[in-house]
């Protein structure tokens, strides 16, 4: 499998007219080599040169971690005195073109350029972007399988089993937190809680807020399974919704399922945006979606695809992206649905099957 996307970056490297590939921090190395860099100071590289071998520069209390494939990289081990950045400048050597992955450290990027003055540098997602973006069948797995255990979560949020009403925002954070890890994830990426008029925050930070009646809650929480990202969203509400809260819940309801039904191969990537956005402005919310409809998922929580306004590149199946919309009145309250969708060739397929008729809870 690795090889084959070993193949399809070397491919695309040639088409790009890049001469070199080096990756360090970020899921662009563990996506091609089941390595990944430790976000700690040391420099852990790959130099993948367009023609020729792929070398491993790894720290050498680090090397452990590092199952060896020989047949795809070697490894080039370097000692506490040695300058690893000068390690990477010589086996780069005379080739110019370089595309450097995107969560390099700019420490070691300036380290980098001041020792390959003359190299002209560009971000590695031109090259593994739509690569990773395309999900293989063994993803499309995980994928489904982190949605799995994260609707495990949100059905109990949507069915009342956890509480909210006299609890703080940031204890219903730590209880999903809590629920995601025993359904599965090795890991929790982020619990977003956010009750009143905190509704109304889309990246709202879970805080010390009591939760109280008559309130929209937006819970939005998401973790790592297998290394492969969950993340969904759902809204409810800790009382009787009043009838204003409702039209815009339905409003923002049928804005979400029609993206979803429009995310068909082919499609504009900005296009599906456009679908939900038409029928939000169309229900009166238009100033009120503040956020592009939905952002590509695997290794990263957030990747390419982005379902964003100028985006015109056309879904292929494999990709997997979110959906979702949101309705924000600042200061009032705000909702938003969020479900993971692959798109396959016959059409979207969401893989979060939680129901998103607006729920009441207590
Ligand atoms: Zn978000
Ligand atoms: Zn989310
Ligand atoms: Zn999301």
């Amino acid at each position: 499998m690795s090889e084959a996307r070993l193949q399809r970056v070397r491919d695309r490297l040639a088409a790009l007219d890049v001469d070199a590939l080096l990756l360090s921090k970020g899921a662009d190395l563990p996506w091609l080599t089941g390595v990944t860099a430790m976000p700690l100071e040391r420099l852990t590289m790959l130099v993948l040169t367009a023609d020729g071998e792929a070398t491993l520069v790894v720290p050498r209390l680090e090397a452990p971690r590092v199952t060896p494939r020989p047949e795809e990289f070697r490894l080039r081990v370097w000692d506490e005195t040695e300058d690893p950045a000068e390690i990477v400048a010589g086996l780069v050597g005379k080739r110019r073109s370089l595309a450097v992955s995107d969560r390099t450290w700019a420490a070691d990027v300036l380290a980098l350029q001041a020792r390959l003055p003359k190299a002209r540098w560009q971000s590695a997602s031109l090259v593994t972007g739509p690569l990773r973006a395309v999900k293989d069948d063994d993803e499309v797995a995980a994928l489904r399988r982190a949605a799995a255990a994260a609707d495990r979560v949100a059905t109990a949020l949507v069915q009342g089993q956890i509480d909210l009403l006299g609890r703080t925002e940031a204890q219903v954070s730590r209880e999903i937190s809590d629920r995601l890890l025993e359904e599965g994830h090795e890991r929790v990426n982020f619990a977003i809680v956010g009750s009143g008029p905190n509704s109304a925050s889309p990246h709202h930070d879970a805080g010390s807020r009591v939760i109280g009646s008559d309130e929209a809650v937006v819970c939005d929480f998401g973790g790592s399974l297998d290394g492969y990202c969950s993340d969904i969203t759902r809204t409810v509400f800790t009382g009787q919704p009043p009838p204003e809260f409702r039209d815009l819940y339905a409003v923002l309801e049928r804005a979400q399922a029609q993206a979803v039904d429009a995310a068909t191969p082919g499609t504009p990537c900005e296009d599906v945006d456009g679908v939900a956005r038409r029928l939000i402005d169309e229900g009166g919310f238009g100033p009120n979606f503040v956020h592009r409809t939905g952002h590509g998922i695997g290794l990263e929580e957030h990747e390419a695809p982005y379902l964003v306004g100028g985006n015109c590149d056309p879904l292929v199946p494999g990709h997997a992206f979110s959906v979702e919309p949101g309705i924000y009145v600042d200061a009032k309250w705000g909702a938003r649905i969020e479900d993971i969708v692959v798109v396959t060739e016959l059409g979207p397929e969401a893989l979060n099957t939680v129901d998103h008729a607006l729920s009441v809870v207590a």
